[in-house]
């Protein structure tokens, strides 16, 4: 590694978010590119994944603009039958790398430093050598703003007594078969991805107990397929969250009017869910979910020894003969926002929600494309990730904001009409007018839009 290097983007972070940008910015710009990860390859968390992990949405909506994410079908099996498919880890992982080395180095103009960090002074360092390399940027891109966690990475924030077998859900294929119960620490996306691999590959619901703190509100897989055979179902849905949010009388009744449109749902109907997280469901594996009586809520775990788990609120007895799978990392955690655009420091966050890699897309080009930091942050509003319902209220009210100003600059809406990630503005150019119901949803969602952003105020105020 050479002691100085000049570059025009210092990115730090080579994971789904840093790539999306740099993707943005190599084919709109002739910029140079520093690219930098602790990790020894591109595609950040999803190098650390447990085998089962697939996307929540459709690879359609996932990935860098430039290049497909999988082969664009639908699955023809399993719980996602019919549904268009979801990419694996592997998959997601060989699509950042296959991008780094087929298009980011041959294109010549960009730089990848695997296993080093940056420091804020603009310094690379190599985990390896400790040798450090000092670069000159025009800007620095934080690419590391979401601060993942995964179980893999971060250890549980319980206590685990000695002879306890607890262990990160990526080795739960491989030690699942000797043990007759499992206990599921945690009740995310990723405890939800446990138990139903549990439950199709055989494991007996009555020998699986579940830890959930809290529950969740859950989005439906059916509303995310954004391609033309879906676009009345996914008019209906965008209509539908403007049409509770204007109607609402509280963020209680909010909620519920969603979730009897069929925008929401949640595991057990007699629990009000105090989490929200963008975890996506289809129907079938919501049934699975639902197969699993042995649900522990007594918040979170604080303690596992032999034969007991101790909880926030109480404890509960389990057989020696149980593993314990953490499940229980913060995945995205909610992060204040910072400013997207400032000066010689971009920080890319969600523009539209639980979309990164959109966003961080949408952000590279209103990069290469507009010119002050003020013109470039009215366009780049940036969204907190959820982990209260309040938040898809507050999420609501800067995506809308960044919806109507995204529509009003007839360059960018011509910009997303033709990228991969936005299948929506996609759906619209071809299929608008000639979808009768489509059309006439997206007249509902016209008509409310406007309460809608001003309901966000109101509901926020009371709640
Ligand atoms: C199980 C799971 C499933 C998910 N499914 C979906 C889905 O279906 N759809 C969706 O949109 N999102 C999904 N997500 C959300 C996920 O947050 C995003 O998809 C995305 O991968 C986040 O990427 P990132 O680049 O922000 O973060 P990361 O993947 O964490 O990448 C950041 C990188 O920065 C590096 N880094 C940090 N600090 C430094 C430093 N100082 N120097 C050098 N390198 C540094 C890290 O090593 C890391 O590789 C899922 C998340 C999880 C955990």
């Amino acid at each position: 590694m050479e002691s100085a290097i000049e570059v025009d983007y210092l990115i730090i972070g080579a994971g789904a978010v840093g790539m999306a940008f740099a993707d943005s910015l190599i084919a709109e710009t002739d910029a140079t590119i520093a690219i930098v990860d602790r990790r020894d390859q591109p595609g950040g968390h999803w190098n650390d994944a447990y085998t089962f992990v697939r996307l929540h949405q459709p690879s359609l909506n996932y990935g860098l603009n430039s290049r497909e994410l999988g082969s664009g079908a639908k699955d023809t099996t399993g719980l996602n039958e019919g549904f268009y498919e979801l990419a694996s880890g592997q998959e997601v992982v060989s699509h950042f790398g296959s991008a780094m080395h087929r298009d980011f180095l041959p294109s010549g103009r960009v730089r990848f430093f695997p296993l080093c960090e940056v420091t804020d002074d603009r310094v690379i360092t190599s985990l390896l050598s400790g040798r450090q390399c000092k670069v000159a940027a025009i800007k620095v891109v934080d690419a590391t703003h979401s601060q993942m966690a995964i179980p893999a990475t971060n250890p549980p924030q319980f206590e685990v007594g000695s002879g306890v077998d607890c262990v990160p859900v990526n080795d739960l294929p491989r030690l699942c078969a000797d043990y007759s119960n499992h206990v599921i620490v945690g009740a995310g996306k990723t405890g939800m991805d446990a138990v139903v691999w549990l439950l199709v590959n055989g494991a007996d619901p009555d020998g699986i107990r579940w830890i959930m703190p809290r529950d969740s509100w859950l989005l439906d897989r059916a509303n995310t397929q954004l391609a033309p055979e879906f676009f009345a179902r996914v008019a209906q849905s965008l209509a539908d969250q403007v049409q509770c949010l204007a109607e609402a009388s509280s963020m209680e009744d909010l909620f519920l009017r969603l979730e009897a449109v069929g925008e929401i749902r949640r595991i057990d109907p007699a629990v009000t869910p105090t989490a929200y997280h963008c975890a996506i469901v289809g129907d079938r594996e919501l049934q699975e979910l639902r197969r699993v009586q042995n649900i522990i809520r007594l918040g979170r775990v604080t303690r596992l020894e032999r034969g007991t788990i101790t909880l926030e609120h109480g404890s509960v007895s389990v057989a020696d003969d149980t593993l314990f799978v953490d499940c229980s990392a913060a995945g995205i955690p909610t992060l204040p926002s910072v400013p997207v655009f400032d000066g010689t420091r971009i920080t890319p966050q969600w523009v539209r929600l639980c979309q990164p890699t959109f966003s961080a897309a949408l952000i590279g080009h209103v990069e290469a494309d507009y010119d002050t930091d003020d013109e470039k942050n009215r366009l780049c509003r940036p969204i907190v990730a959820p982990s209260v319902p309040r938040h898809w209220v507050e999420m609501m009210q800067t995506e809308l904001a960044n919806r109507q100003a995204w529509s009003t600059d007839p360059a960018l809406a011509a910009w997303m009409r033709n990228a991969r990630l936005d299948g929506f503005s996609k759906m619209i150019g071809q299929s608008l007018g000639t979808d009768e119901a489509a059309t006439a949803h997206l007249g509902r969602y016209l008509e409310n839009v406007g309460a809608a952003a001003f309901a966000t105020t109101r509901l926020l105020a009371t709640a």
